[in-house]
This record gives structure tokens, C-alpha cells and sequence, in this order.
């Protein structure tokens, strides 16, 4: 049922059984992906089970080039915290400073505080290292689901929790 997990840095990620039709659902609008990953062990793999899953997948390894990268408007972010020239929790704080674009950060295992942290800075999910490709495809399906649900009339006050 569930693919090969990912068990260290080296391992590779799957895309999942093949079932030959990819992208074959025209009537779906293409999603970008902004992956946020300085090691390339885990980035290279993911960015390719991320398009051969039909997203278009823009890739940066430090805070710069993610936020430059954001600038092209992407529809989701993947986040990793440990980067290169700082941390992904400044990105997160930054990005949120001027969108609500989703956010899924990328924690390593055991670090509970990485979690707590990301989500009080706006993240909207987390995936624990080590993942399985097919796990993050399914997290972010799962967030851009919830923020494609329609938004509540303005006259409503706004419902934090669950959207159905
Ligand atoms: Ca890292």
C-alpha cells in the first residue's frame, strides 16, 4: 500500500506505482511548486516525483533564492528549515508578510519546536524527514484543497478550523 519510504538523505523517493496517464486530467489547472531544499539528495528526487505527478516545480537551496523564486507566484511552497544562509522560519515570517500563499514546512525528525514554530509563523503543514515522496504529494493535495474551498460570504465572520 504505501511506497518505499524514504530512510536517509540518499535513499530515492517514488513516485508511486505508474499508472501510465499521467497529466492526462486537462481539465485541472497546472500548480507551481516552490521545493525549498539546500540538500540535494532529498530535493532532486522530490522535484522530479513532484512533476512527474503533474506540478510545475520551481527549486531554490538557500533564503535568497527562495525568496526570489517567490516571486513568480507559486501555489504552494515546500519549506525546509535548516538552509545554507539562514532559516526557512525567516522565509515563512517574510512570505507571509505579503501572501497567503500555503506553506508546508520540512522538518527533521524529533524537532517538535521546528513544528510548533513553523505553524505559529503561518505555516500551513508540516512533513517530518524522513518522507516518502507519495507523503508529500498527498499533504499538499490535501492543502490546496483547503484553500481552493470557496470563501465564506463577507458577512460572515471568518471560521478558523476545519473548511468542508
Ligand atoms: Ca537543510
Amino acid at each position: 500500500m504505501s511506497g518505499p519510504a524514504v530512510t536517509d538523505g540518499t535513499a530515492r523517493f517514488s513516485p508511486g506505482p505508474s499508472r501510465g496517464r499521467h497529466n492526462s486530467d486537462v481539465s485541472r489547472p497546472r500548480r507551481t511548486i516552490l521545493l525549498v531544499e539546500d540538500e540535494t539528495s532529498i530535493r532532486d528526487p522530490l522535484a522530479d516525483v513532484l512533476r512527474s505527478e503533474g506540478f510545475d516545480t520551481l527549486v531554490a537551496g538557500t533564503v535568497a533564492e527562495a525568496l526570489e523564486q517567490a516571486r513568480r507566484d507559486p501555489d504552494l511552497v515546500l519549506l525546509d528549515v535548516m538552509l545554507p544562509d539562514g532559516s526557512g522560519f525567516d522565509v515563512c515570517r517574510e512570505l507571509r508578510q505579503r501572501s497567503q500563499v500555503p506553506i508546508i514546512m520540512l522538518t527533521a525528525r524529533g524537532e517538535e519546536a521546528d513544528r510548533v514554530v513553523g505553524l505559529e509563523l503561518g505555516a500551513d503543514d508540516y512533513v517530518v524527514k524522513p518522507f516518502s515522496g507519495r507523503e508529500v504529494v498527498a499533504r499538499i493535495r490535501a492543502v490546496l484543497r483547503r484553500v481552493a474551498a470557496p470563501e465564506p460570504s463577507d458577512d460572515r465572520p471568518l471560521e478558523v478550523g476545519d473548511v468542508r
